[in-house]
């Protein structure tokens, strides 16, 4: 079965098809600036160069049908027609409380979704046209629902509970979810597997550090703990989201430099972390050159980031009350092998001591402890087009 996997933003939309038995990407790419001028479509077929076209894109309907074009043309495309696609898989960013696992969308689904809009406001609704753009244009295919915050739904009340008054959370569903779910997914058990254990027994915690950036918790295969919250703004320092910050300061802020609660979320959200830290950029390899220069400013950012790092990984080994494995995943995860040093310097107390040979290599998995660390610390790449058309694969051959 052949799975075509599509993650569609407002004006964006990213696609591979899988082919779910081999597991390979037979072909992949992205549609920019739908409904704005100057669409773009990029295409890649597996194993040839990639193709950047501007093609008018007034909506999603038709990027997605630009997209079913390229991968049926008869010189480029990867497949003779789209009877060969079994199953279509959206990545969908909030499900609430509703969905703990990736689900078969129906009209009564979509309903749901649509339930959970006010908790991903940027988010959902864009998810929601993909999904509808899709179904108008393969009516017969089954699409499946891949949800950002499923894998958290095992998290206990005490991790997902806040310290506020409990009617906001019966009436309002204000809670933490956690998101990246897929990929915290994907990476505690690819770990086990590289490590030879059992998932069901493994203490792991998931780093993703990538531009937005989530540390979780998998205890027995199943996430406790994860730092991201109500909305991706919360936890780490992230390229240009602030994490955890004091509630106080958004009051604080408003008052004295007058500011709309409006104007306040916008610089939370795009103008924090390591960018407002910098004052350089939200991108870790011009932040890197910075400090290279001796821009103080962007070398703060880099401690405030790792720092902060530090203190959840802790945090979530006191949760778990032991760990097997630290590891890293997503952009800076995977290819800043500084920012890795810096972080694992804190953790020889319990035993996890990083090797700086092994250490000294990116975008690929490996084992990069020393061959006596207690703990082992781990790179996987992240990969939650395969974690998604996995799991599409198993739904869709259930509900035969
Ligand atoms: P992601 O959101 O997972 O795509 O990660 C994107 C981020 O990864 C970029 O903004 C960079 O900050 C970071 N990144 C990618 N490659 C490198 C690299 N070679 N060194 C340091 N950071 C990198």
């Amino acid at each position: 079965m052949k799975i075509l996997v599509i993650n569609c933003g407002s004006s964006s939309l990213k696609y591979q098809l899988i082919d779910a038995q081999s597991e390979e990407v037979l072909a992949k790419g992205l549609c920019e600036r739908i409904g704005i001028e100057g669409s773009m479509f990029t295409y890649q077929k597996t194993g040839c160069d990639k193709t950047v076209t501007q093609i008018d894109q007034p909506d999603h309907k038709k990027s997605i049908s630009i997209v079913l074009d390229a991968l049926t043309d008869k010189e480029n495309g990867v497949i003779a027609d789209l009877s060969e696609i079994g199953a279509v898989g959206h990545r969908l960013v909030h499900g609430g409380e509703e969905f703990a696992a990736s689900t078969l969308i129906t009209d009564e689904v979509i309903k749901v979704v649509e339930s959970c809009n006010d908790l991903a406001p940027l988010h959902n609704p864009a998810n929601i046209i993909g999904v509808n753009a899709c179904r108008e244009l393969m009516p017969e295919t089954p699409m499946v629902g891949v949800f950002d915050t499923a894998f958290h739904q095992t998290m206990p009340p005490e991790a997902f509970i806040y310290g506020i008054l409990y009617e906001y959370y019966t009436k309002d569903k204000v809670r933490k979810y956690g998101f990246h779910g897929t990929s915290h997914a994907y990476v505690s058990k690819r770990t086990a597997e590289i490590l030879g254990m059992d998932y069901d027994k493994a203490k792991i915690v998931v780093c993703h550090l990538g531009n937005g950036a989530s540390i979780c918790a998998v205890d027995g295969g199943k996430s406790v703990e994860t730092s991201m919250g109500l909305t991706p703004l919360m936890g780490l320092v992230m390229g240009t989201r602030s994490g955890e910050i004091d509630p106080g300061v958004m009051e604080y802020l408003g008052k004295k430099e007058n500011m709309s609660f409006e104007e306040i979320m916008t610089m939370l959200n795009k103008k924090s972390g390591v960018l407002g830290i910098s004052g350089v950029s939200s991108d870790f390899r011009d932040v890197d050159i910075a400090v290279e220069d001796g821009n103080k400013q962007a070398l703060l950012a880099l401690q405030v980031f790792v720092h902060r790092v530090v203190s959840y990984i802790g945090a979530y080994i006191a949760v778990m009350n032991d760990v097997d494995a630290i590891v890293f995943t997503a952009g800076v995860g995977e290819n800043d092998q500084k920012a890795r040093a810096e972080i694992m310097k804190n953790f020889g107390y319990i035993g996890a001591y990083l090797d700086p040979e092994k250490n000294n290599m990116r975008g690929k998995e490996a084992i990069i402890s020393t061959d006596d660390s207690k703990v082992k610390i781990l790179v996987v790449p992240t990969n939650e087009e395969l974690m998604i058309a996995r799991d599409i694969k198993r739904i869709v051959e259930e509900s035969k």
